[in-house]
Parts: C-alpha cells; sequence; structure tokens
C-alpha cells in the first residue's frame, strides 16, 4: 500500500524556508528513513493523525513524555482548567507545592527539586551544580549516552549524532571540551585507571542508568553499584540522567529500579505530561547549594509554570495508581516476546532489546551493552523496516537508534496489530 504523504511533503518544502532543515529538533526530519517527515495534527490515545489523513499506531509517543497516549482526559482537563486563570505569573504557586512534595514523598531518592523547562536544561544545571558543589571542574561521561545539547556533554553522544555520523558538535570550544572525559559504558578498568588519575579533578560521573539514546544498552546492575562505590570512595557526584527513564520504568525510575541512590538525579520527559517540563534533585545537603540558598545560580521565567505543572501532576497521579507499572511492563513483555518469538523461529539476525515499556529493535541476536556492539548496518535495515511499517500504519521514530515506548493507551487490540505487522515487516526485510 503507498503511503498518501502530499500535504506532510508540501508542509516540509515550505517549512525548510523558515526552519533549519525544516525543523525545530533535528530527528525529526526523517535523514535516515525513507521519505520526508509526517506532519501530525491531533493524537488520541494511542493513535496519531497526519495532515494526509493518515492514521498510526503510535510507538514514538512524543519520545517518550507520554506514557499515558494522546489527549489523555485526565490530563487535558487538569490543563484546560488551569488555563482559565493565567498562563504564568512568575511567583511560587500551589500546584508547586503540589508537585513538589508529590515527586519528593514518592521517590526514595529526592529530598529537594528544582524545576526548569526541559531535560537540556535539567542536565546543564545538575552539572553546574556538581561543580560548584565538589568545586572541581571535569566530569565523566560514557559513549553513548545522551544527555541533551549541553556543551559539555555533547561529545560521543545519542542517536542523532549517531545518525548524522557526528562525533561532536560545531561551536564547542575545545577548552570546554577537555574538562569531559569519555569512556564506554561498562568499562570497569577503564574508570579504574582514569579515576587514579583524575579523581581529584573530575566533579560527577554523569550516566543513562538506562541508555536509551542510541539504542537500548541495558547497563548489569554491577556496573552501576560499583560505579556507586567508587564515587563514594573519591568522593565524586554520581548523575543519574534520568530524563528518558525517570517515573517510565517505575515512579522511582532507574535508581528505585536498581536500587542505587544517585547524588543528584535529571528528569524531563514524563514529568510535564507532554508540556515543557525538566527537573534536577537529590540529596538536600547538594541542593541547597542552589541559589537562592547557595552559590550555584539557576534560574527560569517560565520554571513551574502552573499549566504545565497541572499536566505534571495529572500525568503523575495516574501513575501511582495501583498497578500502572506492573500492567505497563507485563504488556511490553508480552508484545516484545510475541515478535522475537517468530523471529526466532524464522532465524532471523533479529532480537528485541527491552525494559519496563521501553523496548529497541536489535539487529542482531546478542545482547549489545555499549554503543560499538550494534550491528552498523542498523540504519539500512531499520530503514525498509520503518517504511513498511509506516505503510501497515504503525509509527516508530524515524531512526534505528531510537527506541519505543508503550503506553498505558496501547490497547490489546492495537498491539494484536502491530505484532502482526512486525512480523510481515521483518519477512519482507529477511526474505
Ligand atoms: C531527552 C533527553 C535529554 C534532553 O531532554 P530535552 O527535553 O530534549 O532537552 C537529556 N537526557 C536524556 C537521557 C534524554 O533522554
Amino acid at each position: 500500500m503507498q503511503l498518501k504523504r502530499d500535504t506532510s511533503d508540501q508542509l516540509f518544502e515550505e517549512a525548510k524556508k523558515y526552519f533549519p532543515g525544516g525543523v525545530n529538533s533535528p530527528v525529526r526530519a526523517f535523514k535516515s528513513v525513507h521519505g520526508s517527515p509526517l506532519f501530525i495534527h491531533k493524537g488520541d490515545k494511542d493513535r496519531i493523525y497526519d495532515e494526509d489523513g493518515n492514521e498510526f499506531i503510535d510507538f514514538c509517543c512524543s519520545w517518550g513524555p507520554l506514557i499515558h497516549g494522546h489527549n489523555h482526559p485526565a490530563i487535558r482537563e487538569a490543563v484546560a482548567e488551569t488555563i482559565q486563570h493565567g498562563l504564568s505569573f512568575g511567583t511560587p504557586t500551589r500546584s508547586g507545592v503540589k508537585i513538589g512534595q508529590l515527586i519528593t514523598e514518592n521517590h526514595s531518592y529526592l529530598d529537594k527539586v528544582r524545576f526548569v523547562c526541559s531535560g537540556t536544561e535539567a542536565v546543564m544545571s545538575a552539572i553546574r551544580l556538581a561543580r560548584g558543589y565538589t568545586g572541581k571542574t571535569k566530569i565523566l561521561k560514557f559513549e553513548g549516552c545522551y544527555h541533551g545539547h549541553v556543551d559539555s556533554l555533547m561529545v560521543k553522544a545519542g542517536s542523532g549524532l549517531a545518525t548524522f555520523g557526528i562525533s561532536t558538535s560545531a561551536g564547542i570550544p575545545e577548552a570546554l571540551a577537555q574538562e569531559t572525559l569519555v569512556l564506554p559504558l561498562n568499562d570497569l578498568a577503564g574508570v579504574e585507571t582514569l579515576l587514579a588519575e583524575h579523581h581529584e579533578d573530575l566533579a560527577c560521573i554523569i550516566i543513562e542508568p538506562i541508555p536509551a539514546n542510541n539504542g537500548l544498552l541495558i547497563q548489569d546492575t554491577s556496573f552501576l553499584v560499583w560505579l556507586r562505590k567508587l564515587c563514594d570512595d573519591y568522593k565524586i557526584l554520581l548523575i543519574f540522567d534520568e530524563v528518558i527513564s525517570g517515573f517510565r520504568v517505575g515512579f522511582e525510575g532507574a535508581a528505585g529500579h536498581y536500587k542505587v541512590a544517585p547524588d543528584l538525579i535529571t528528569f524531563g520527559k514524563i514529568l510535564g505530561g507532554g508540556m515543557p517540563v525538566g527537573a534536577f534533585g537529590g540529596k538536600a545537603e547538594i541542593m541547597d547549594h542552589v541559589a537562592p540558598l547557595g552559590p550555584v545560580y539557576q534560574a527560569g521565567t517560565l520554571s513551574a509554570n502552573p499549566v504545565a505543572i497541572a499536566a505534571g501532576i495529572a500525568s503523575l497521579e495516574l501513575c501511582l495508581q495501583e498497578g500502572f507499572y506492573e500492567n505497563l511492563q507485563l504488556k511490553t513483555m508480552d508484545f516484545v516476546q510475541r515478535i522475537t518469538e517468530h523471529t526466532a523461529a524464522k532465524g532471523y539476525d533479529f532480537s528485541m532489546q527491552q525494559i519496563g515499556s521501553i523496548f529497541w529493535l536489535n539487529f542482531g541476536k546478542h545482547r549489545v551493552i555499549t554503543s560499538d556492539q550494534i550491528n552498523p548496518e542498523v540504519n539500512d535495515l531499520f530503514k525498509v523496516l520503518h517504511l513498511e511499517l509506516l505503510q501497515k500504519g504503525i509509527y516508530l521514530g524515524p531512526s534505528g537508534y531510537e527506541v519505543g515506548f508503550i503506553s498505558s493507551a496501547h490497547t490489546q487490540e492495537s498491539l494484536d496489530i502491530t505484532v502482526q505487522a512486525m512480523c510481515d515487516s521483518l519477512d519482507t526485510l529477511y526474505r
């Protein structure tokens, strides 16, 4: 079936006049898959609808925030109610207190938080805090972990970069890049050697505890436990970047999943229920170094604005309902299992990696935990699959390095349709 894309194509041509590459975020540009991007005008539950009248079952879910699917009535109504009274005051609000209480009381690893407007801003601020608190400058990150487009972290980062083959962005002073040390994930010997040499300069180690921006590189618990211990020994802060995993693999995210206590955690995506919200938080003793209590400056005109916070509260309250995460996880495991049973029976060089309600198509049979283990042909293979699936009414993020998400709005019927479509598309790909 040929997908109708005329209107999206036209809009994209128009968009290119106004925005670099026609988009406001690079992965949206469909550069690594066939065709131009689809212009979406409506989402409802597990479906999105484009300008040409096509309907898709959506597994991109706005890149992660929509754990309750599109247009959830509780979130929509909370926002609609709030906007009756104005959009922003630049003052503290009652709802701000409520969300602060909601996340710290239900999260064992958060004493205090500061709200910002994006994941990038959260990470940028957490890094500044780590430096301000420790009085040290260097940071250590891992290859394949994406931490937003923060200057000092644009070194060997996530999918957009892997996809476009840029190892680092232009416009970042070398002096700054030199403050960032990078090692492969799970490289215990490398971390040990590096700390022996640099621990006196190292402010923090930052990691996506569930790396999900460059494939889904699920780490061994022991690696994270070991990092925690090492950071304690050397008095280095451990930052978990949970912008994607926070409130996704459980209310306490990866920290709760692995039972490893980071010093600071960064959030975004799900926290805003689809609105632009981020936060960083952690131990009170460290957070109290943030202005106005402490010397680490951080501020935001629209931080914790009441509309975004209303969406966040409604979204988090749904997450806290009994059995919410268990159901999502079971649904996702079943989905993955049915596809991989088919591909294993056929002997395809394919598997899926999954944790909670996150999944990734691994074009290889073996578990992958570092970015260099990813099949270098992933995008060539994914490109074929992506188009096949679009034509069957299934929408995945437009890169083979991106993960997919299952939301509470995905129905059994939609998942059945998708399993069938995936199996058929994989048959076409490997035929
Ligand atoms: C998405 C993401 C970010 C960046 O968040 P933005 O809201 O896009 O700025 C940072 N870290 C991780 C782990 C992410 O997944």
